[in-house]
């Protein structure tokens, strides 16, 4: 079993084919994928496609940086709602990315905290987007995160920054297609967080990992990116995959869900009432 615990199969890249995307991750062994919403409509959409494939993908349900000034209060009262579906299991994706700095830096500021208070509002963790925005990101979980759990997604800071994000009790590092490739701190940060503390992604349809050639990144590639993760650990693949997909049930709460705890038995070999 691996869940890819980030994957954009909601957007439009996938219109073509999306159903033989979900069908090969799974019989490759991705039994789950976690679909964060970038805005309102994929926010929706994710949830449409969570209902539609119940126990293999969960939604999440937010506003991407790129997309803050989409934000308000009326938007947040949707998510509200939509959070009260259990396919929902998560706030996100938000963040800031003072990279691309397509809204500007307040509003991504605001819009954070908007989302930190949904999160604490609907008890969900949070999925959070950091480009070039580590410091912000952890004066605002000081000021306003206390208590909150989540995942820093597609982590691509150093070491020290890491260990800012770890300090956070509730919190996960998650590692995706970057981390196959050369140049990056990111080996050392495998290496040195707590095995109980990270997940795996592909970030899909984005950051294709290495060796895959394609265009288009897709929930089937996490297998790269664990394997890759086993590597660093010193651990077998299997290890790996069972470690992160322990924390991703554990983050997400998916065995709380019906079709999920039915599926995860049967594939332990125990029967299934
Ligand atoms: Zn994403």
């Amino acid at each position: 079993m691996l869940v890819d615990s980030h994957a954009h199969i909601d957007t439009s890249r996938f219109n073509a084919d999306r159903e033989d995307v979900i069908l090969a991750a799974l019989k490759a062994g991705i039994t789950c994928i976690v679909d964060p919403g970038c805005d309102l409509d994929s926010s929706r959409f994710a949830l449409t496609l969570a209902k539609a494939h119940p126990g293999i993908i969960f939604a999440g349900v937010g506003t991407h940086p790129h997309d803050a000034t989409t934000y308000s209060d009326e938007v947040g009262t949707h998510y509200r709602e939509m959070a009260r579906e259990p396919e929902v299991v998560a706030i996100g994706e938000f963040g800031l990315d003072y990279f691309r700095m397509l809204s500007p830096r307040d509003v991504q500021r605001d819009v954070f905290c908007a989302h930190l208070q949904l999160a604490r509002d609907c008890d969900l963790p949070c999925i959070i987007h950091v480009r070039d925005s580590h410091d912000d990101v952890i004066e605002l979980l000081h000021a306003h995160g206390q208590g909150l759990r989540g995942v820093f997604h597609c982590f691509s800071g150093n070491v020290a920054q890491a260990e800012e994000c770890l300090a956070f009790d509730g919190f996960m590092i998650s590692f995706a297609g970057p981390l196959t490739r050369q140049g990056n701190a990111l080996p050392e940060v495998a290496r040195m967080a707590p095995l109980d503390r990270i997940l795996v992604e592909t970030d899909s349809p984005y950051l294709v990992p290495q060796p895959v050639r394609a265009k288009r990144n897709e929930p089937l590639f996490v297998k790269h990116v664990a394997e890759k993760l086993a590597e660093i650990r010193g651990m077998s693949f299997e290890e790996i995959a069972q470690v992160t997909t322990t924390n991703a049930v554990r983050l997400f709460n998916l065995d709380t869900f019906p079709s999920f705890q039915r599926r995860s038995k049967a594939e332990r070999g125990e029967s299934i009432q």
